[in-house]
């Protein structure tokens, strides 16, 4: 016998961006820049009643996203991030431990690790020579098993995007009794036209469920909170295998302000874009694999390259993210702290 169930021991470690004082940080997709201030304020006077409870069925938020994104309340499960409506995704949809998660292999670290947890089994498919989605692939992978599919798009970490073409024809493959969920937690970051919208799929497909999140764009990280739009069925069973309270008020009331700022919020995305192409063309130049992105970050394809790289990086204060012997992942920020990325990555090897 032992104390703890003997699985976790293999359990994948989430690993969290690195914080060391001084060092440019860019190993956590976040924005740079704090909350806007009439953001601060709605989270300060949140803060204020921080003795009660927080609203359990987050009325506010689902009713504010609601008119936001155009679909009845019913369709909307706010979470506590959108990594946790993703483990609560694996909890409404997987019982016995034959049931199979299936996702794009490398994707988001959480899925592994929710899958894991909730005691299902991890099916992976290998993103195609372009780190992009390999659909026919993940569609010929669905068995009678499989309980979950899930499509990170643009995909985390090598900034991808699977078109609304590639998302149809996935959907159309694994039919309607599969759970499918399309992870947009870079949305506000996507500008070519041919990528999948999830929202605009919702309709046509009752198995499909979209996540986005506040962390990102709305620059709402440390608060916790993201939302998943479905169909009233997917969405009911989400928010029942929800921890209660798990949405603080602080998060709640950060968020609707941060919608309501939006306007204020979003330009710093599209100083993203024009970034990620400045800064991809210069790694590009500098001799580096970079899929073209569509998200707030690059993937440096750099093999057995990857540890040394991400030790040069540091000594040069600059945080990066390595994953294993795959590569790197690095946050596209602010002009100066991608020029400070750029003169490491360019004196990386002299
Ligand atoms: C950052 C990120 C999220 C956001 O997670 P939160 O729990 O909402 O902070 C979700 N999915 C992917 C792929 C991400 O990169």
């Amino acid at each position: 016998m032992t104390l703890i169930r003997p699985d976790l021991d293999t359990l994948p470690a989430y690993v969290p961006g690195r914080a060391i004082p001084g060092a440019i940080k860019l190993a956590s997709n976040e924005v740079c820049l704090p909350p806007t201030a009439p953001v601060l304020a709605a989270i300060a006077e949140a803060a204020a009643t921080g003795n009660r409870y927080p609203d359990l069925a987050v009325t506010g938020l689902t009713a504010r996203l609601a008119g936001f994104l155009g679909v009845d309340a019913e369709r909307i499960a706010i979470g506590c991030g959108s990594v946790t409506l993703c483990q609560q995704l694996v909890q409404a949809t997987c019982l016995e431990p034959s049931d199979e998660v299936l996702f794009a292999w490398r994707s988001f670290e959480a899925y592994p690790i929710v899958t894991q947890i909730g005691g299902a089994t991890i099916r992976t498919v290998a993103l195609d020579a372009d780190f992009r989605h390999d659909v026919d692939a993940m569609a010929a992978a669905v068995t009678p098993h499989t309980r979950l599919v899930i499509v990170c798009s643009p995909n985390n970490p090598t900034g991808t995007v699977v078109t609304r073409d590639e998302m149809e024809r996935l959907l159309a493959a694994v039919g309607p009794d599969v759970l499918v969920a399309l992870d947009e937690a870079y949305y506000e970051y996507v500008n070519d036209p041919a990528a999948v919208d999830g929202m605009t799929l919702l309709d046509a497909h009752p198995n499909l469920v979209v996540l986005r999140t506040f962390s990102k764009a709305y620059r709402l990280a440390a608060l916790r909170v993201g939302y998943a739009v479905g169909s009233p069925e997917v969405v009911t069973a989400l928010r029942k295998v929800c921890s209660p309270f798990s949405v603080s008020s602080l998060a709640q009331a950060g968020a609707i302000a941060a919608l309501d700022n939006a306007a204020d919020l979003l330009p710093s995305c599209a100083e993203v874009l024009t970034e990620r192409i400045r800064v991809r063309d210069a790694l590009l130049s500098a001799g580096y694999t970079v899929p073209p992105t569509q998200s707030n970050f690059v993937w440096l394809a750099l093999g057995d390259q990857t540890a040394a790289f991400s030790a040069h990086c540091l000594d040069n204060k600059v945080i990066v993210r390595p994953f294993a012997s795959d590569g790197v992942r690095v946050t596209v920020s602010a002009p100066e702290e991608n020029d400070a990325f750029l003169a490491a990555a360019q004196s990386y090897g002299d």
